[in-house]
């Protein structure tokens, strides 16, 4: 259940599942789900597991 966003040097958690038509699925955090959900094509879905982005953490850095 620790899924971090998928981004090269980003260690935030996921928060969105963008639908990649080009690659597999891909779990990212909401700021690169903003970004990468603007390409074409590209479906983002939030992460429905209950865990709000304000929450803090499970992961102490
Ligand atoms: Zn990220």
């Amino acid at each position: 259940m620790d899924r971090k966003c998928a981004e090269e040097g980003c260690g935030r958690p996921a928060a969105v599942e963008l639908h990649l038509p080009w690659a597999d699925n891909r779990l990212v955090c909401a700021a690169h789900g903003r970004v990468l959900g603007r390409e074409d094509g590209v479906v983002a879905d939030p992460v429905g597991d209950g865990s709000s982005l304000l929450e803090n953490g499970e992961d102490g850095e």
